[in-house]
């Protein structure tokens, strides 16, 4: 198998046929032996059926169904563990990510990439999605070191290794490209032509924002300090035993020279407030970190695959 192309779809019934026919039209004159994975992320339109119609036609269609909404990483991470392409390309169903590129990646990977990024250059979507993913993509690339301009790109194509040393949750496909070169695979980018949506709605709000953000987060500490936790929280430790212990000398001090302690309370309060948020802080980060080492899918997440 040379090319597997990995689409994750929720609700989105009337573009499933026309993306199929696009895809067919684009790949077939490639003379590759390729299959198209599909991943009904809980669908409850008619998804399904337009799809199965598809299939009949074009057998190199497999469709994975969930149970329910587990959320566009949980769909990918499914297509990746099925995909038995040297090569996957992944790509949104609803037809704003445009078949026609898929020659363009694999002549970009031919370059010697493992890697190969969309980059919505004119992008067709509302002003609300399109000012936070500016500043989104700004604020990754300036913490990654990353030169990409467009992490959040659902087109994007990936040698076979890419894709089986990284597990991902979450809102983690947005990180691929830096979990992908922090263990060294070479990463880059092409511009693609981006349509705005034809049929159905965003499924990605603020709420989704906010998380991709917190996720990023963890990418960057995952990335730096997986391995060598002690280096982070070990210093983070030393300062703030460093500080508490300045300031209680300081109070001892002042109590040796006959002030009360009891009439500090706001010292007491900060000393406190720092303890309990470096406390939780740590937790979450600990927490996060043991995740992305695990493979955090539901087990039965599957209802039926369809081959
Ligand atoms: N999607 C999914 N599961 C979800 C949300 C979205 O599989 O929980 C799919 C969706 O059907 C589409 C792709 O992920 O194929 C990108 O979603 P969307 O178009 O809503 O994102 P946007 O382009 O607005 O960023
Ligand atoms: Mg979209």
């Amino acid at each position: 198998m040379d090319l597997s192309i990995v689409i994750p779809f929720l609700n989105e019934e009337d573009s499933l046929q026309e993306l199929v026919e696009r895809i067919y039209t684009h790949v077939r004159p490639l003379n590759l032996q390729f299959e198209l994975i599909f991943i009904d992320d809980g669908s409850t339109d008619d998804s399904i059926n337009r799809l199965l119609e598809s299939k009949k036609k074009h057998p190199e269609i497999k469709i994975v169904r969930f149970r329910k909404n587990f959320g566009k990483s949980t769909a990918l991470s499914e297509g990746f563990d099925r995909a038995q392409g040297k090569i996957v390309i992944t790509m949104d169903a609803d037809l704003q990510d445009d078949p026609a590129e898929i020659p363009n990646l694999l002549k970009k990977l031919d370059e010697g990439y493992d890697l190969v990024s969309g980059w919505k250059k004119k992008r067709h979507d509302p002003i609300t999605k399109t000012v936070p993913s500016k500043l989104f993509n700004f604020t990754t690339r300036l913490l990654t070191g990353i030169k990409i301009h467009d992490f959040n790109c659902g087109l994007k194509a990936y040698r076979k290794e890419v894709i089986r040393a990284i597990p991902i949750y979450g809102e983690l496909h947005r990180y691929l490209p830096v979990l992908a070169h922090w263990q060294g695979f070479r990463v880059g980018e092409i511009p693609v032509k981006h349509h705005a949506r034809k049929f159905g709605h965003t499924k990605f709000g603020a709420r989704r924002f906010l998380s991709g953000f917190f996720d990023l987060i963890t990418v960057l500490f995952i990335t730096r300090y997986k391995h060598k936790p002690m280096h982070l929280f070990g210093l983070f430790g030393l300062i703030n035993m460093f500080f508490g212990a300045l300031i209680l000398v300081v109070l001892a001090i002042q109590w040796f020279q006959g002030e009360p302690l009891s009439r500090r309370p706001l010292l007491f309060l900060g000393i406190l407030l720092v303890i309990v948020g470096v406390q939780s802080f740590s937790l979450g980060l600990i927490g996060d970190m043991l995740t992305s080492s695990k493979d955090t899918r539901p087990k039965f997440a599957v209802k039926e695959v369809i081959e």
